[in-house]
């Protein structure tokens, strides 16, 4: 672990598993349709989880969708 963890890794929270299929086989992608937040100028996207197995998406912050 590098000491760069920033404070976004706190409040945006990584998949750890698809919740469909349990497969941990994930990518995550930026939704860039809008910004959440911004921060020392630069736009916070929400971070989009999708399943490489089944290809389900799902937003682990656990926001509305
Ligand atoms: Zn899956």
């Amino acid at each position: 672990m590098e000491q760069q963890e920033t404070i976004l890794k706190v409040k945006i929270r990584m998949a750890k598993e698809c919740p469909k299929c349990h497969s941990k086989n994930l990518k995550e992608v930026e939704d860039k349709t809008k910004a959440i937040a911004y921060f020392n100028h630069q736009p916070i996207y929400r971070k989009k989880a999708v399943c490489r197995d089944c290809t389900y998406e799902w937003f682990p912050e656990g926001g509305a969708e």
